[in-house]
């Protein structure tokens, strides 16, 4: 037995609702991850004596109290079982899963789908037009927390591992599915833990996740960024210490607050290093149609000249071509009638692929020289990381996304630019174990991507996206070789 590309884009159509069903099915499970709490590192008691250190890192304690994928995990379990596929459920804490299955047939290539089934939290549920966790479908699209970040894409890549098997695919090679807890911060539950502890379950020669493929419409042309890479994301503590003195003589105190004002200010005029290393700025043209040479002299003009028209672009180059840094939370004083003698300013930062923690701890403290009881910690929560464009994969990728897009819209003359992410993605945690991970999960080519409210109020991920992304996985498995055709 076996089937064709062809046939298992038939078999996909007859199987819409089953897909759609599934990721509703998810959606209405809020597997919220809180991620940091707000509590300082120091206590009220500890105020008084020397500047006390933090006890435990505060993002992890964050975050092992939330997330509760297991009952994500377990549908997928299920799902997956129905059709005869086992699955492992990985408890990286309690309540805390990550589960993984494989279809082997051969010595030949492997490839990972990956995903995370972690979403990010609901603020304020009143300002949403329909149900965060109701997943209703209304204008062609699921609507709910983690649609579009990104259930709909765990959803199509298990529906294309279950059409795989239950069309009996002939394997030549191995595929493999993770889908993960704790992206949305920083997955040290999720592909983190795995990476330290079954690393066996997510190493593949390919792995494809979240991070690129959304459809750029630029006149006629049709482009599919491949991130390839992305940036780094670490946190940056600067920990300001003054003079605590009671309230009503406060000249007699040294306000770490008013230090903290300096240390603010400074942050917000720092003007990073621009580069455009990357080979994503080899393609401008194709991108933005810029005709001429970028360099790292004129990128910022350039980025200028595109801020009128195509914003999203020229905000995305902008965050490209430079470290980011911004205050993200302060904390500081521990009574009203007290002037602060502590103050905390955390920032997120966001370095290239070239940029060490040595390099950012160096220019934060560059940021503070001369402002004295100031004390910098750099903590890194994710490491900048790339794969190559110039790998056999690209043209893997880039082949089934053509055949997709044929069978989507009849349509082949598409053109693919390298991109980086600019945010996290869990390829980062795969790259060191040997996988060229790519971060491409290719949209319906007439999908609006700023649709999508992904970390935002009213998220909704559009259904033939969702369809697409299957037909994509289902064709990727054939370029790549682990799945033959007969
Ligand atoms: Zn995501």
């Amino acid at each position: 037995m076996g089937a064709s590309l062809e046939q298992l884009y038939d078999m996909l159509e007859e199987s819409r609702d089953e897909l759609i069903e599934l990721t509703q099915a998810l959606v209405r499970i809020p597997s919220v991850n809180t991620g940091h709490n707000s509590e300082p590192p120091w206590s009220a008691s500890q105020t008084a004596g020397e500047f006390a250190e933090p006890i435990v890192p505060y993002i992890l304690q964050g975050n092992a109290a939330t997330g509760d994928e297991l009952p994500c995990a377990e549908l997928l379990r299920d799902k997956l079982a129905a059709d005869g596929i086992d699955s492992t459920i990985y408890h990286s804490q309690e309540k805390r899963a990550n589960i993984t299955a494989q279809l082997s047939g051969g010595n030949g290539p492997s490839l990972l789908y990956m995903s995370h089934i972690d979403v990010v939290p609901v603020e304020d549920e009143s300002q949403w037009t329909y149900p965060p966790f109701g997943a209703e479908i209304h204008e062609g699209r699921i609507w709910g927390r983690g649609a579009a970040d990104m259930k709909g894409t765990v959803a199509a890549e298990t529906m294309a591992m279950i059409l795989l098997k239950r069309a009996r695919v002939q394997l030549s090679g191995t595929l493999k599915l993770a889908v993960c807890a704790d992206e949305e911060s920083g997955g040290a539950y999720g592909f983190g833990w795995l990476a330290q502890h079954y690393p066996e379950t997510i190493t593949a020669d390919f792995a494809i996740n979240e991070g690129g493929g959304a459809p750029i419409k630029s006149g006629d042309r049709l482009i599919y960024p491949i991130n390839t890479g992305e940036k780094g994301r670490l946190e940056a503590r600067i920990y300001i210490k003054g003079r605590g003195f009671h309230a009503s003589q406060p000249w007699k105190a040294d306000n770490a607050i008013y230090k903290a004002e300096e240390v603010i200010g400074r942050i917000r005029e720092y003007e990073p290093e621009v580069s455009t290393a990357h080979e994503l700025f080899q393609h401008l043209d194709t991108l933005a149609g810029v005709d001429r040479e970028v360099t790292d002299e004129n990128i910022d003009e350039i980025i200028a000249e595109l801020w009128n028209e195509r914003e999203s672009l020229a905000s995305f180059l902008r965050a490209a071509s430079r470290m980011t840094l911004v205050a993200s939370m302060i904390d500081g004083g521990v009574k009203s009638n007290s002037v602060a003698e502590n103050c905390l300013i955390t920032c997120d930062v966001r370095s290239l692929p070239h940029q060490d923690s040595a390099y950012v701890q160096s220019e934060i403290e560059k940021i503070c020289d001369g402002i004295d009881g100031v004390r910098v910690e750099v903590i890194e929560t994710s490491v900048p990381s790339a794969s190559t464009f110039d790998h056999p994969f690209s043209d893997h990728v880039m082949s089934a996304t053509k055949k997709t897009v044929q069978r989507t819209i009849g349509r082949e003359d598409i053109e693919f630019v390298p991109g980086i992410t600019v945010g996290f993605t869990d390829s980062s945690f795969v790259r060191p174990l040997g996988n060229i991970a790519y971060g491409f999960t290719p949209g319906h080519p007439d999908a609006d991507p700023s649709k999508s409210g992904a970390h935002n109020i009213n998220e909704s991920a559009d259904i033939e996206s969702i369809i697409t992304i299957c037909r994509f996985m289902l064709a990727l498995a054939f370029e790549t070789g682990i799945a033959v055709e007969e």
